[in-house]
């Protein structure tokens, strides 16, 4: 038997009401905050994420599933979905219209990572991103959109946490005080972060080996060097999200896992899951969009993990399954079927939500079928019903009968469910 790769997975008809509730509760919200959808390709030159998301960073070095096609060509399928849409704004060059474009995507994302509860390789995300506007009310308003959004969706145990990462007139003065830390730490590292150090310095403070972040835990943080600008908006973005009562605490280790990110960083943690994680997280990246070749032009934007939102939804009370059937037809002989399907089509295309059964079992037996779908009404269509001109709708919950006539039988069943 073939299954799926290890770390895929199928999301079943069980969960995918869960899953189109979410997706409908964002995509709502953010088009209330002007957001429109934008849908990109899932593949891309290998560079594009080279260039953005960081050499130097485990997406990058570890995670990508990178191939040469065919003729050679470097692709890599997504790990994430920001390089994309930058690329989009570029290549389509929406600034020359409007420079100010707010987008959000919903898909699927790969990254060759060991796969566990919560963690899988090819995972989904809602993305919201933000082009143009450089004012830090825009960067606590994404914060504000994710606190609404989880609101909606009935979640309470989360927390925000935020950061400044600072931004090219004050990144190196860090730099240089990181680096002196780190040097007098370097017996303490694991390999990667001294190989590191010099490409990036900033990426080891992001490492997981726990005895880097004992070593690190008193290292010199971004929030100690920012330039004034930098200090402004930061406090700007505090002050906007007290005066809009969202929780959040300021924490200094926040550097994400990307190269592109400047100036804020925002995560939302959980611990509805067992220990605590992320549930969404996001920055600003007032550079990327230059780096990519496009026009200087501040951006800003998070990045929501559907499977596991979807896990902690499931926790909660409220169950989300497919709506049953307004009608089942039990055709009873070849002539009912025929005709049973032509009812059964014209009714689904009417908006009656019409199911039949083509096995040509007894009445009993497909009476239990209709009680298992919880199907609303059973019509009940034998050679005798047809003959003698009267066909039988019946409500399961009332029991109630209808008597339906052969004339036009999808008018009288539609005229009676919509009552
Ligand atoms: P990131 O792009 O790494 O900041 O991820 C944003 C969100 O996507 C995280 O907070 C997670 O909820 C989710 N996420 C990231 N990687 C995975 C994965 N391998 N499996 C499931 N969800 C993930």
């Amino acid at each position: 038997m073939i299954q799926t790769i290890r770390g895929f997975r199928d999301i079943l008809p069980k969960d995918t009401a869960l899953w189109q509730h979410i997706e409908k509760t964002a995509s709502e919200l953010f088009e209330n905050f002007g957001f429109q959808e934008i849908r990109i390709p899932i593949m891309e030159k290998t560079e594009l994420f080279a260039r953005s998301i960081g050499e130097a960073t485990d997406i990058v070095e570890k995670e990508m599933y990178t191939f040469p096609d065919r003729k050679g060509d470097k692709l890599t399928l997504r790990p994430e979905a920001t390089a994309s849409v930058v690329r989009s704004y570029i290549q389509h060059k929406m600034h020359t219209s409007d420079p100010v474009q707010k987008l959000y995507t919903i898909g699927p994302m790969f990254r060759r990572e060991r796969p566990q509860k919560g963690r899988y390789r090819q995972f989904y995300q809602i993305n919201a991103e933000v082009f143009g506007i450089a004012a830090p009310y825009i960067d606590a308003q994404l914060i504000l959109i994710l606190n609404e959004l989880f609101r909606r969706l009935g979640l309470s145990d989360l927390k925000a946490h935020v950061n400044s990462l600072g931004c090219p007139a004050c990144r190196p003065d860090f730099q240089k005080a990181l680096l002196e830390f780190l040097s007098d730490k370097k017996d303490e590292l694991c390999e990667n972060c001294i190989r590191r150090m010099d490409k990036n310095p900033l990426r080891t403070l992001d490492c997981k080996v726990p005895k880097c972040r004992e070593a690190l835990k008193d290292a010199p943080s971004t929030l100690g060097h920012l330039c004034s600008e930098c200090e402004e908006h930061f406090g700007t973005v505090q002050r906007a999200l007290k005066q809009q009562n969202v929780e959040f605490v300021v924490d200094k280790t926040l550097v994400r896992g990307l190269d592109y990110y400047s100036r804020t960083t925002f995560e939302i943690l959980t611990t509805a899951l067992g220990a605590q994680s992320a549930v969404a997280g996001g920055g600003r990246y007032d550079a990327l969009i230059k780096e990519l070749d496009g026009p200087e032009m501040p951006g800003i934007g998070f990045a929501i993990g559907l499977d596991r939102l979807a896990e902690i939804v499931e926790q909660l009370e409220k169950k989300y399954t497919a709506m049953p059937p307004d009608l089942f037809i039990i055709p009873l002989g070849d002539r009912a079927t025929e005709y049973g399907y032509l009812w059964s089509s014209a009714l689904s295309i009417a908006g009656v939500k019409t199911e039949m059964d083509f096995s040509g079992r007894s009445l009993k037996s497909l009476m239990k079928r209709a009680d298992k779908l919880n199907a609303g009404h059973v019509l009940i269509a034998g050679d005798k019903e047809i003959d003698e001109n009267a066909l039988v709708l019946r409500d399961m919950a009332t029991r109630e009968q209808h008597d339906i006539s052969m004339d036009n039988p999808v008018e009288q069943i539609v005229a009676i469910l919509r009552k």
